[in-house]
């Protein structure tokens, strides 16, 4: 109901500890469309689960493959280069990396059978060319039909009239994309007849070491392709694709670029260490560590780890041709604003025809930090900030952008005075290779407590505030705190060990011990789950007694301090604003009449199964109120400066609404709409 729309990284001041990056996202896709092909079947181990892969698995089980999941391997049973059927639609998202090779697979398998497939994607999917990988597979023979527009998405390609000519070499340009190439050897050996193929690339190949990836990927396969040079490709006949057994993936060296990043800039009194990627990689991306050590950061490589550190600083300028490493080029497009003048970024072209304009979207993002930036056609001079500015970072659905900018949040290291948050709006975006990227992030990332915004939401019991605050917290994709259940759960430890209500020093030493933490839905308590338990009425008017002891209240706030952690905290109770966090950033009151709050209550009872009397249940909750309103320590009332809302009459939708405007009221970024 309340999907992130956008998360706010407060200033971020330093990095350490160890991060592991998730599978390639490149070898993970070639790996399963080999595997899917082949005969066989294939364990392949840490294998990168992201909406890319996600959709390449699903293509594959239309086409008849069979998946089971072992531990942290993924059997994959190969169709043996017959697709099981012979008329299917898939549907492809904005996977690039299962688009092209899909088409051309499927091209030459439909080329000698009788069958006919439709390859669609997103709209953005739609708008990246396939045209020079379209006409070199009809050249060879295929039937392809652009659905819409000439040389675009979506696609049919169905039984050719003639089979495959590959008498001639196969032309295909090699200066738009490395992946039309890397298509067609993926796809080359499902061909039925045995005749040799060979392929000859147009123009200067870019991204260079994808089309390694592919060639080390087919060996492993069982395809031996001769090279000469980069410019002519030749597959002998009679190679079927084989499953070599096991295949591991290695970590993703796009993804780790964010780290390595984060490491050069804010890593100062120890090594970053990651974890899954390093000296043995085959993935051109790690190319990124050489740019990086150029601009003056410290790299210890072993064969898959990284240990990185800031060494320089402020960082060199770079100046620097990356067309082998397009992807790695936007981390360095951010790692510009930390440096000592202008880096220029030159040959990335290719950036236009990705995920979004890339040129474009990083050109416009960077500006709106303080960055002075120059776009070419193919290029991207960034001067670094003379003053740092609070923006709202647009991500045009594209993960690198999402990614690659959130690392302006440690503009603390820069100088930047004040330090700024970071908006990045729609942070979903990193799903496409990296879902746990911002955990990840804020696993690792420090910075002072003070920095990490607070909402303090306090209000009476049943005012509504747990379903208001974790709606907040959900649409900030900030931590939530129940204060409540800390109390509730002080209670129900000292009515197992049958320690009275009045006993203040016991009470408090239980209190200090407790050991109450919440994992996804459930709350524990040491091991057991007593979520259940929490909401019964005996254990809420013991937690209330109890909480008016100001030794109990004491041992509770260190727990209730250690929840502020990136990248932002909700809490909800009785004191948030007033006592326990009073620098919270905003403060609301949530008030309900006392009918209607004895009527909520009422309703969650029953919906648990648990009977309550509604005339019981509203005498309870005025008593209630009185002790929280009258007690000495902490007494309800509403915080200095506390939004008063009165949500009576107001869906949560409404209250949530009311509350997440006055946040924006408050926040330092300009008020365009996001
Ligand atoms: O909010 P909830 O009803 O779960 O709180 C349980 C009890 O803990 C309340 O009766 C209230 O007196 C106490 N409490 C408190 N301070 C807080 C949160 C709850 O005194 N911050």
């Amino acid at each position: 109901m309340f999907a992130t729309r956008f998360l706010d990284i407060p200033p971020l001041e330093s990095i350490g500890g160890a991060v592991r990056v998730p599978g390639s996202k490149s070898i993970s896709n070639r790996a399963l469309l080999l595997a899917g092909f082949a005969s066989g079947t294939t364990a392949i181990e840490g294998l990168l689960h992201s909406d890319d892969t996600r959709v390449m698995l699903e293509a594959l089980a239309v086409l008849g493959c069979r998946f089971e999941t072992e531990a942290d391997r993924l059997i994959v049973h190969g169709i043996g280069g017959r697709p099981a059927l012979e008329e299917a639609t898939l549907f492809l998202g904005n996977a690039g990396t299962a688009m092209r090779p899909l088409t051309a697979a499927l091209a030459i398998a439909a080329a000698s059978t009788d069958s006919s497939f439709e390859l669609r994607g997103t709209p953005r999917m739609h708008e990246r060319p396939i045209g020079d990988l379209v006409d070199a597979l009809r050249r060879l023979g295929c039937k392809i039909e652009c659905l819409e527009r000439e040389g675009f998405p979506p696609l049919r390609v169905s039984a050719g009239s003639s089979g495959l000519a590959l008498e001639k070499p196969i032309r295909v340009r090699g200066d738009v994309s490395s992946q039309f190439l890397s298509a067609l050897l993926l796809a080359l050996p499902l061909r039925r007849d045995g005749a040799d193929a060979t392929i000859e690339v147009e123009g200067a190949l870019i991204s260079k070491p994808y089309v390694e990836i592919t060639l080390a990927l087919l060996e492993r396969f069982g395809i031996d392709v001769e090279r000469e040079g980069e410019q002519r490709f030749r597959l002998r006949g009679g190679q079927a694709m084989r499953s070599p057994g096991t295949f591991v993936v290695e970590g993703d060296a796009s993804s780790a670029t964010y780290f390595i990043a984060a490491g050069a800039i804010s890593a100062v009194d120890a090594p970053l260490r990651i974890e899954g990627v390093g000296s043995a990689s085959i993935q051109g991306d790690i190319a990124f560590v050489d740019a990086v050590r150029a601009m003056g950061a410290r790299v210890d490589a072993g064969p898959a780890w990284l240990d990185v550190r800031r060494n320089r600083w402020p960082l060199a300028a770079i100046d620097l041709d990356c067309n082998a490493i397009p992807d790695a080029a936007m981390t360095l497009a951010v790692l510009a604003l930390f440096a000592e003048g202008p880096s220029r970024l030159r040959n990335i072209a290719s950036w236009r025809v990705k995920e979004t304009d890339r040129l474009a979207a990083m050109a416009s993002e960077l500006r709106k930090l303080g960055a002075r930036v120059a776009e070419g056609a193919d290029f991207l001079e960034i001067a670094p900030p003379s003053s740092w500015r609070a923006a709202s970072i647009a991500t045009y659905d594209d993960h690198r952008v999402a990614m690659a900018l959130s690392l302006a949040a440690f503009n603390p290291a820069a100088g930047a005075t004040p330090p700024v948050p970071v908006r990045i709006v729609d942070p979903c975006c990193v799903a496409k290779t990296w879902p746990d990227y911002f955990e990840t992030l804020f696993s690792a990332a420090s910075t002072s407590c003070g920095s990490i915004p607070v909402l303090a939401i306090d209000g009476p019991t049943a005012s509504g505030k747990g379903t208001l605050a974790n709606a907040v917290a959900a649409a900030l994709g900030y931590r939530y705190l129940d204060s409540g259940a800390l109390y509730r759960g002080a209670a129900i430890a000292a009515l197992e060990a049958g320690v009275e209500a009045t006993d203040e020093c016991a009470l408090a030493a239980l209190a200090a011990r407790l050991d109450l933490h919440f994992d996804a839905d459930r709350t524990l308590l040491g091991e057991r789950d007593v979520s259940d338990s929490l909401r019964l009425e005996s254990v809420a008017a013991m937690a209330s007694r109890i909480s008016a002891l100001p030794a109990v209240r004491r041992a509770l706030l260190a727990l209730q301090l250690a929840s502020r952690r990136l990248p932002g905290l909700v809490a909800d109770g009785r004191d948030m604003g007033s006592v326990v966090f009073p620098d919270a950033a905003l403060k609301v009151f949530l008030t309900a009449g006392t009918a209607e709050r004895a009527d909520r209550r009422h309703k969650q009872l029953i919906s648990k199964g648990i009977s309550a009397n509604i005339v019981s249940l509203r005498a309870d909750l005025e008593a209630r109120d009185a002790r929280d309103r009258n007690r000495s320590a902490s007494p309800l009332k509403p915080a200095e400066g506390a939004l008063l809302l009165d949500n009576s009459a107001l869906s949560i939708e409404a209250s949530v609404d009311v509350v997440l405007k006055a946040w924006e009221e408050r926040r330092p970024f300009d008020r365009s709409p996001v």
